[in-house]
């Protein structure tokens, strides 16, 4: 009851308070499930920290060159213990998930080299990367070539299609693990581990990589564990814990990740420079507290698709589905809808709660977007934040918060914006 005053004075209605507090009554064994997973991967940071005798020299600030910067170096050792790979790239330098991404596709791919995508198309903003969508300094620009096998009806991967598409050419095969601005399911790890031992039964020496945006900490294993070469992702994302202001991560195989580092600095140079610039602390700290701020987003996730399929919204996952990845997407089915839920996220923020979140033409996607964001750090989407293109079926991608009880508001502050506006009908629930 006294958090429920809080609620009400923070501008939630009775109604939508209740109708949520039932919601939550049915979660219990939900909750107790991460709660597991939680520990478990809580527990693996701590043992790589202590396996790489991580002291607080390691938090020093390094500039200029960077050269003999052990705290950096010492760093990529933690993260390739925690992801089971042989080695880590893991730089402020990498400015974001994309750039990633794009380190470790343009680092493996040579001229004539193709690269294919077997789950259908990827993340919007590869589409320039790659080629797909024209761009200056794509991929294609370079003499790659690239080939999509769609998902099929169900969702699963089409592996007849997948072998007819592997050819002499073929050099990496990319996996998103989450769905992205996509409403395919996402994948668990050990969906692709399955997909790789495939891949890599009809071509060995194919190299294997994994988009693991989103997707850090959700479950026990990563991709490196079931076969991945590289597994990529951002630190504004799940690594982070909220606290990396900046950067991205590649780890894997030593061979590929050491050309990740000569692309991203200079062949010769590769990961021996690269200052850190002070950052060492937050990356350090946020990879500790990953696991819980991944386990608060989880359950914020959890709870957003009980509350909105109980209303009659598709909502994937399914409220009661496995969770793979920390992202929620909800099918509004209107515009109107997108901008009153998307205004409830931003209200309910510590930063920027009194913006409006209008729809705009972002670079790299190809239709308007709207995003509600009231973050610590310029578009860190572990922390509460709400997205999604405005086109059909109009579906927000509700992900993070870096506690669940911030989650929580946040969902209860979307409803609250849908139910004022009359967008949706809470039937008979008491004020
Ligand atoms: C966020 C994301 C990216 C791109 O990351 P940015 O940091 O936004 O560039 C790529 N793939 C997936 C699946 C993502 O969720």
């Amino acid at each position: 009851m006294i958090a429920k005053d809080m609620y009400l004075k923070l501008g939630i209605s009775g109604k939508v308070y209740n109708y949520c507090d039932n919601v939550l009554l049915g979660l219990k064994d939900r909750f107790a499930e991460i709660d597991k997973i939680t520990e478990y991967n809580q527990c693996k940071v701590i043992a790589a920290m202590q396996k790489n005798r991580v002291n607080t020299t390691h938090f020093n600030i390094s500039t200029g060159y960077g050269y003999n910067d052990f705290g950096r170096d010492t760093l990529e050792k933690v993260y390739a213990d925690c992801f089971g790979a042989e080695a880590a790239l893991v730089r402020p330098q990498i400015t974001c998930g994309t750039h990633a991404l794009t380190l470790a596709l343009s680092a493996n791919l040579l001229p004539g080299d193709e690269l294919l995508c077997p789950a259908g198309g990827p993340y919007d903003t590869l589409e320039e990367v790659i080629g797909i969508r024209q761009s200056a300094c794509s991929l294609k620009e370079y003499g790659v070539s690239y080939k999509q096998v769609e998902l099929k009806e169900d969702g699963s991967f089409n592996y007849e299609n997948i072998k007819k598409a592997i050819n002499e050419k073929t050099k990496i095969v990319a996996i998103q693990r989450s769905k992205g601005y996509q409403t395919r399911p996402s994948f668990s790890v050990d969906e692709i581990g399955e997909l790789i031992a495939f891949v890599k039964g009809i071509k060995k020496d194919v190299i294997c990589m994994v988009d693991n945006c989103y997707g850090e900490f959700v479950e026990l294993k990563e991709p490196p564990e079931v076969g991945a070469d590289m597994t990529v992702g951002s630190l504004i994302k799940n690594p982070g814990g909220g606290l990396a202001p900046t950067g991205g991560y590649i780890c894997g195989r030593k061979d590929l990740v050491d050309r990740c580092a000569y692309r991203l600095t200079a062949p010769g140079l590769g990961a021996e420079v690269g200052a850190n610039l002070g950052l060492l602390t937050s990356f350090y700290q946020g990879l500790f507290l990953a696991p819980t701020v991944v386990s608060g987003a989880l359950k914020g996730a959890v709870f957003a698709a009980n509350v909105y399929e109980k209303l009659g919204f598709k909502v994937v996952p399914s409220a009661s589905e496995a969770r793979h990845d920390i992202i929620q997407a909800v099918e509004l089915g209107s515009a109107e809808r997108m901008v009153a839920f998307c205004g409830g996220i931003q209200a309910a923020a510590p930063v920027d709660s009194y913006v409006t979140p209008e729809p705009w033409a972002m670079p790299g996607y190809d239709s308007e977007v709207i995003m509600a964001a009231g973050a610590f750090v310029q578009g860190s989407s572990i922390e509460l934040s709400a997205d999604g293109p405005i086109r059909p079926p109009y579906a927000v991608y509700f992900q993070g918060g870096l506690t669940w009880y911030h989650a929580k508001l946040g969902i209860m502050m979307s409803l609250e914006k849908l139910y004022e506006k009359k967008l949706i009908d809470l039937g008979e629930i008491k004020e």
